[in-house]
């Protein structure tokens, strides 16, 4: 089946001639040791496509936000999970949009080539949740560096990442006419002194950790932007990120409906295919419907970014429509697997896990809810 590939042949079958190569075994032989998939990772990486959004004048292939998104759906469609490396593409884009000339020369070009891996960003922290400016994390100035105290936590793919996006407070909360100002990005070497990283056990396969920050010393170099204008430099990159996930739960959805189509047309039980029971097609049929309407959303939104026009609304449709669509059609699945779907060989239940961290990260429905009720309905402002 072919669902839904009707553009970008030649890089879909690129990123799919590669996807196989990492098959059914090896992903759950990875999600059973809880292990990070480095081979996957580095593949993926070697083959130039984790620098799709890198500007080529940097070495990267400087293709289009939606063109980054097909890769990212064929990753999950081909049974992968791009939670391991997604970070790649998305957090060089707080260094490509806000660094300057020196910063993007010295490391962009180092990026492409795989040599150094900026997949992490330290922006949720224990105590502030979703309210972001409540962070404590503070960075004071001393001279040259920065010095910065503090917890992060759900920060991912740090282990296996050089480099890291960091929030923190430059100013005082009370010392700001705007709780959003006061906020300030950092590139953070991650094997530097002062970074201590615990580990979080979680539902999916995926390397995540607490960070508790002492007495860390950042160059001033590594400022991003302007001190005090981060958290603004943050919301710019999201709907890049957004979209990007979008991607990847259409690809889930995808392979839910393929998964569930093939085994209704296939298993026997009381002497015909249980596909052939409308209480199996219906749900089946519906889920389809509901990854249609998201997969348009994700395009629309994808094309708006591209032709650098506004898409913030967009961008947050695409993303709660396309989550909620993979996680229906991974339930649809599950239900149409009957017991087997619980059987790790079939690797419906991992996926299931994979694609509803979705509804909660990177940003949780009920935030996405209140922004377009706020921003696109002009409702009150609740919070
Ligand atoms: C596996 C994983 C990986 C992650 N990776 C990263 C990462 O790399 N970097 C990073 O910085 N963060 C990361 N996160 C954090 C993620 O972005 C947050 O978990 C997510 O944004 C939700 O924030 P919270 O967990 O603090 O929930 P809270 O803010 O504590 O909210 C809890 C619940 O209450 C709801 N809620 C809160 N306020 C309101 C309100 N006013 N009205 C209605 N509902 C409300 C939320 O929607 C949510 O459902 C990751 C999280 C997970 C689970």
């Amino acid at each position: 089946m072919n669902l839904g590939r009707d553009n970008h042949p030649d890089l879909r079958d690129a990123v799919r001639a590669l996807c196989i190569q990492f098959d059914s075994a090896y992903w759950q032989a990875i999600d059973e040791k809880r292990a990070y998939p480095e081979a996957f990772v580095e593949a993926l990486t070697k083959a130039g496509w984790m620098s799709a959004l890198i500007p080529e004048e940097y070495g990267g292939s400087g293709l289009s936000l939606t063109e980054a998104t097909v890769i990212m759906e064929e990753v999950t469609r081909s049974g992968g999970n791009a939670g391991c490396c997604h970070g790649q593409m998305y957090n060089m884009n707080t260094l490509l949009r806000n660094g300057s000339p020196e910063q993007k020369r010295k490391y962009l070009p180092k990026i492409a080539a795989g040599e150094l891996r900026l997949q992490a960003m330290g922006v949720t922290e224990p105590t502030a949740g979703t309210d972001t400016t409540k962070i404590k994390t503070v960075a004071v100035k001393k001279g040259d560096r920065y010095i910065v105290n503090g917890q992060k936590v759900w920060t991912s793919r740090l282990q296996h990442s050089d480099l890291m996006i960091l929030l923190a407070r430059t100013t005082p909360l009370d010392k700001v006419a705007k709780k959003s100002e006061g906020l300030s990005v950092f590139l953070v070497d991650t094997k530097s002194k002062g970074i201590d990283v615990k580990p979080i056990r979680n539902m999916v396969n995926h390397e995540t950790n607490q960070v508790f920050i002492d007495n860390l010393e950042i160059p001033a170099e590594n400022l991003i932007g302007e001190e005090g204008k981060g958290f603004r430099y943050i919301l710019d990159g999201l709907n890049a990120e957004r979209i990007l996930i979008a991607a990847e739960c259409i690809g889930d959805g995808y392979w839910f409906i393929e998964r569930s189509t093939k085994y209704a047309g296939e298993r026997i039980v009381f002497d015909r295919p249980i596909g052939q029971n409308q209480g199996i097609q219906f749900p089946i049929a519906e889920s389809y419907m509901e990854i249609e309407a998201a997969n348009l959303m994700r395009y629309k939104a994808a094309s708006l970014y591209d032709q650098k026009k506004q898409c913030g609304a967009e961008a947050n449709m695409a993303k709660h429509l396309a989550a909620k669509a993979s996680w229906e059609a991974a339930n649809v699945c599950l239900q149409t697997f009957g017991g087997f779907g619980f059987a790790a060989e079939y690797d419906i239940e991992r996926k299931f896990r994979e694609t509803r961290l979705y509804l909660v990260a990177p940003i949780s429905t009920n935030l996405i809810l209140s922004y377009l009720a706020e921003h696109v309905l002009g409702l009150p402002r609740s919070f």
